[in-house]
């Protein structure tokens, strides 16, 4: 298989990004450029930086199979024509990077990875790189800086890393549930991925929920599964004695939704059009003794210290609104303050900020003043928090 025919069958799959954004791969692969007068060393990254609250599905790949997301590297690698490879971990997945450089030892011991792998001319290189620990290394153009050695701010778009990325070669940075598909992909074909999927969604992907639901976990389902499914059947319910209020789809930075959504399938487009982001697709339940305002804080409060403080919306904006939510949550909230809360979201939306950090960090707090705006307001009527 020639690297372009990799490619197209890749493309012909329709596998999308599972890092959140859903983003064609083999269509981001495409805009490397290729030949022989191309820029030399060319990169590719697997991220798996993983700090979305609720999400810890990258983990659970790289730590159970870590010679899938090595084949998928080989495999992505050759077919953008890559030579050097990062395996990009959040500081905390410790076992993780043990197993993924076990792995990379076999493979060389193997001359599956290494200089001309099993005859075929073809040289990758991998290393293992852990994260300082910080949020916005996830973001790709950060991931980059930080992989330099450089502060993790994100970079200016364009150019866009696939045509100049690491030390200004092109690179690829695929998240590690997208690497993974890859080697079945070009085992059983783009028609056999398609057909995993339900209706016009292709593949399976990684779905979660955590939250006061009977079996919380992650489970690999078709692209497309119904909301429902997840919730009642792969996470067996609601405990005894709590129902349901609301959930976010894909993690902490997405905007909740409620009963009304449970049918929907889990895709990017129809959680889109329902007001939200299917992210990373590991739902985080809310149930009727969860504090709304509680929760909303406990969010912000991650996002306002993992802002970058590259730009004034989100550097001061979120603190600001952690500041107004405590004194919510305390019952020392006023109905002015309340207004300002809700302005909030407009100034830290997208376009006002460099990256998408601070538009997902609003988004529960957005989305809970739509729908759950009479929490909001018995707190400043009560003079405390009613869920006590
Ligand atoms: Fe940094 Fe926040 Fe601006 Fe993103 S939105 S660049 S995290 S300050």
């Amino acid at each position: 298989v020639s690297p372009e025919a990799a490619m197209d069958v890749v493309k012909e799959s329709n596998l999308s990004g599972r890092g959140g954004a859903g983003f064609p791969t083999g269509l981001k692969w495409s805009f490397v450029p290729s030949g022989e007068n191309s820029p030399t060393p060319k990169y590719l990254v697997a991220n798996g930086d993983e700090m979305e609250p609720g999400t810890f599905k990258d983990r659970l790949l790289v730590e159970g199979d870590p010679h899938q997301l090595i084949e998928g590297m080989i495999i992505s690698a050759y077919a953008i024509g890559a030579s050097v490879g990062f395996i990009f971990l959040r500081c905390e997945y410790v076992l993780a990077a043990e197993r993924c450089e076990k792995a990379i030892a076999e493979c060389l011991e193997n001359n599956l990875l290494g200089k001309d792998i099993l005859g075929s001319g073809f040289d990758f290189e991998l290393y293992v790189h852990g994260s300082a620990g910080r949020y916005i290394c996830g973001e790709e153009t950060a991931l980059i800086n930080s992989l330099e050695g450089r502060r993790a701010n994100p970079r200016a778009k364009p150019p866009f890393p696939q045509v100049s990325g690491l030390w200004g070669k092109p690179t690829v940075v695929n998240n590690v549930e997208t690497l993974c598909n890859v080697p079945h992909i070009l085992r059983n074909g783009a028609e056999w991925y398609q057909n995993l999927g339900i209706g016009a969604d292709s593949g399976t992907k990684l779905y979660g929920a955590s939250g006061r639901v009977k079996t919380p976990g992650t489970w690999e389902l078709p692209l497309g599964v119904p909301v429902r499914d997840l919730i009642e059947k792969h996470g067996g319910g609601m405990q005894d004695g709590y129902k349901m209020k609301g959930f976010l789809p894909g993690g902490g930075s997405t905007d909740f939704l409620t009963g009304e959504h449970l049918d929907l399938p889990m895709n990017y487009e129809s959680i889109g059009k329902a007001g939200s982001r299917m992210g990373t697709g590991q739902l985080i339940i809310m149930d009727d003794q969860v504090c709304p305002v509680g929760m909303v804080l406990n969010l912000i409060q991650f996002f306002a210290q993992e802002s970058c403080g590259w730009c004034t919306p989100c550097r001061d904006g979120l603190p600001q609104i952690q500041h107004l939510l405590e004194k919510l949550e305390r019952g020392e909230g006023s109905w002015e303050e309340l207004e300002t809360l809700a302005e909030f979201p407009r100034f830290l939306g997208p376009g006002n900020t460099f990256c998408a950090l601070a538009p997902g960090a609003v988004e529960p707090l957005q989305s809970a003043l739509k729908y759950f705006k009479d929490d909001f307001d018995n707190h400043i009527k009560q003079k405390c928090c009613p869920y006590g």
